[in-house]
C-alpha cells in the first residue's frame, strides 16, 4: 500500500483518486475547492491544505486545468518540488503545454526526484471506470515505477518517450480529432444539401476510406450511432471549450517546433468561433450545427 498525494479533485481527478482508494492505497487529496476533498474523505481517503503533507507522499499525482496551475502547484518556494523528499515520484496527468511539462520534469530531476507527464484520454466515463489511456513521457525507471499505479486508473498505458512526449502525443492526437470531426461534419452538411440520406452516407463512409472515430463512434448527426452526443442534443461528453484548449496547445507547440499545421490552425479558428457563439459547454461534435449556418 503506497501513500499517494492527489492534487486536483475535479471531474477527472476525483474518480481517478477514488479508484486508488478502492485498490487499497492511502490517498491524501488536495484542491482549492472543498467539494472534491469532501467526496474523497467520504469514500475513505483523506484531505489536506498542507502542501508539505502532500509532498511527503511516496507518489504525487496532479490533475489540474492548465499549465499555469501546474507551474503554481509544482514550482516556487511553496511548491510541491520545494517541499518533497528525494525519491518522490510525481505524475502530472493534466493536459498542458509541452514546454511546462519539460520544465517541471527538469526541475524535479535537479532535486533528485522523478516526474512523468501522463495526460489521459477517455473522459470522465473512462476515469470512473478505470479505463483511461495514459500517454507517458519520462525516464524508463520512473515509467516502470508508475505503471502499476496507472493501471489502477487506466486500461492502456503507453510510454511515449522522454519528458514531454506524453503531452506531445496527446495534443497530436487531439489535433487529428478536431480536424476529423470538422471533416465528418462538413460531409454530413454537404450530404444534406445534395439530398443524400444521412444513414446512407454513414453506411457507406463507415465502411469506406472516410471511416474514422469521428464517423463511427462519435457520429455528429443523430441516428447512425445511438450513443453519440448528437442523440442527446450535444450534451457533453468532451466540451467544445476543451477541444479548443487542446487545439490551441497544438498550435503553440507547432509554432515553437516550426511545424506547419494549416488544417490544425483552421480547426482552432473554427472551434474558437463555435465557443464564442455561446457553445463552450456543449459537446465538441455540436460544431456541425455551427457549420450548417
Ligand atoms: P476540472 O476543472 O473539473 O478539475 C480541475 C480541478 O483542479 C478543480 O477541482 C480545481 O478546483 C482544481 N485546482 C485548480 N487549481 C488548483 C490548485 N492551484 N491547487 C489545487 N487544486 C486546484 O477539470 P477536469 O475536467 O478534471 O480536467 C483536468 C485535466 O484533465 C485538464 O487538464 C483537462 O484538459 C484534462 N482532461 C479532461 C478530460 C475531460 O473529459 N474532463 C479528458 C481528458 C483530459
Amino acid at each position: 500500500m503506497a501513500k499517494i498525494g492527489f492534487v486536483g479533485l475535479g471531474n477527472m481527478g476525483l474518480p481517478m483518486a477514488l479508484n486508488l482508494v478502492k485498490a487499497g492505497h492511502q490517498v491524501i487529496g488536495n484542491d482549492v475547492m472543498p467539494k472534491g476533498m469532501e467526496a474523497l474523505k467520504a469514500a475513505g481517503g483523506s484531505a489536506t491544505n498542507d502542501v508539505a503533507q502532500i509532498a511527503g507522499c511516496d507518489v504525487v499525482i496532479t490533475m489540474l486545468p492548465s499549465g499555469q496551475q501546474v507551474r503554481d502547484v509544482y514550482l516556487g518556494a511553496t511548491g510541491l518540488l520545494a517541499k518533497a523528499k528525494q525519491g518522490t515520484l510525481f505524475i502530472d496527468s493534466s493536459t498542458i503545454d509541452v514546454e511546462t511539462a519539460r520544465l517541471i520534469a527538469a526541475k524535479a530531476e535537479e532535486s533528485g526526484m522523478s516526474l512523468l507527464d501522463a495526460p489521459v484520454s477517455g473522459g470522465v466515463g473512462g476515469a470512473q471506470a478505470g479505463t483511461l489511456t495514459f500517454m507517458v513521457g519520462g525516464r524508463d525507471e520512473a515509467f516502470e515505477e508508475a505503471k502499476p499505479i496507472l493501471e489502477l486508473m487506466g486500461k492502456t498505458i503507453v510510454h511515449a518517450g522522454g519528458a514531454g512526449a506524453g503531452q506531445a502525443a496527446k495534443i497530436c492526437n487531439n489535433m487529428i480529432l478536431g480536424i476529423s470531426m470538422i471533416a465528418v461534419s462538413e460531409a454530413f452538411v454537404l450530404a444534406e444539401k445534395l439530398g443524400l440520406d444521412k444513414q446512407k452516407l454513414f453506411d457507406i463512409s463507415s465502411k469506406s476510406s472516410g471511416q474514422c472515430w469521428s464517423m463511427t463512434t462519435y457520429c455528429p448527426v443523430p441516428g447512425p450511432v445511438p450513443t453519440s452526443p448528437a442523440n442527446r442534443d450535444y450534451a457533453a461528453g468532451f466540451t467544445a471549450a476543451m477541444m479548443l484548449k487542446d487545439l490551441k496547445l497544438s498550435q503553440e507547440a507547432a509554432k515553437l517546433a516550426g511545424a506547419k499545421t494549416p488544417l490544425g490552425a483552421e480547426a482552432t479558428a473554427l472551434y474558437a468561433r463555435y465557443v464564442d457563439s455561446g457553445q463552450a459547454g456543449r459537446d465538441f461534435s455540436g460544431i456541425i450545427q455551427f457549420l450548417r449556418k
